[in-house]
């Protein structure tokens, strides 16, 4: 009884830490419900379709648990992001402190206009986790940085379609293939028969999702 009584007086554990260089997200679950989560942007027409419980539901048949979240909470913000790589929470435009380990790869000064994007698209915050996002597909990096599908040569949107390196990455990589395109390819992934071209032009460029699990996606999608 005691017990129960002294646990009951603990309080929960935050569900964000900062280890020195800004804010990390520890427990997802716990953040989108608390009052460090941003509100979805209800007035930014893709944000709100991003924000509805079915588009979640969805990206968890094919995501692990904390980046299909992650992901999702991404797509519903319009300024909030936290990094699918390292859980750092920022807001877009934030000046971040660079990782202490970070990478000279890309020698840069100042603002870096693909970074700035990925930062939007995927939520990615810097090169050190770009790199690691990519780690099956070492190949490319660097055509992949910063770009929409639309922006890819075929050669390096082929190779992401494949399962790189086939290492486990906790889903990293599928985000990474995933955040390219304007809607994740879930119109893909419900209506394979539909063309869903808005822009009307030709388009093959559709995403290959090896964890994607019919099945569940066909109950989701006709419950939409
Ligand atoms: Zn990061």
């Amino acid at each position: 009884m005691r017990a129960i009584i002294e646990s009951a007086l603990i309080p929960k554990s935050p569900c964000i830490v900062d280890p020195g260089n800004g804010p990390r997200v520890k427990d997802m679950d716990v953040f989108l419900s608390s009052s460090f989560a941003a509100p979805p942007a209800m007035d930014d027409p893709m944000c709100a379709e991003f924000a509805r419980d079915e588009v979640l539901q969805m990206l968890l048949t094919v995501l692990p648990e904390e980046m299909a979240m992650v992901l999702w909470y991404n797509k519903s913000r319009s300024r909030g992001r936290i990094c699918p790589a390292c859980l750092r929470l920022y807001n877009l435009g934030d000046l971040l402190p660079d990782h202490s380990e970070e990478l000279k790869l890309w020698s840069h000064n100042g603002q870096v206009p693909e970074l700035e994007k990925e930062k939007e698209l995927s939520g990615i915050c810097s090169s050190v986790c770009f790199i690691a996002a990519s780690y099956n597909y070492p190949e490319a990096i660097r055509s992949t940085w910063g770009r929409t599908a639309e922006e890819l040569d075929d050669q390096t949107w082929e190779f992401l379609n494949t399962p790189g390196g086939g290492h486990d990455d906790m889903g990293l990589g599928l985000l990474l293939r995933m955040s390219r395109l304007h809607d994740l390819g879930l119109a893909q992934l419900c209506f394979p028969d539909e063309n869903f071209d808005s822009d009307g032009s030709e388009s093959d460029q559709e995403i290959e999702i090896e964890k994607f699990h019919q099945e569940d996606m066909d109950i989701v999608c006709m419950s939409a």
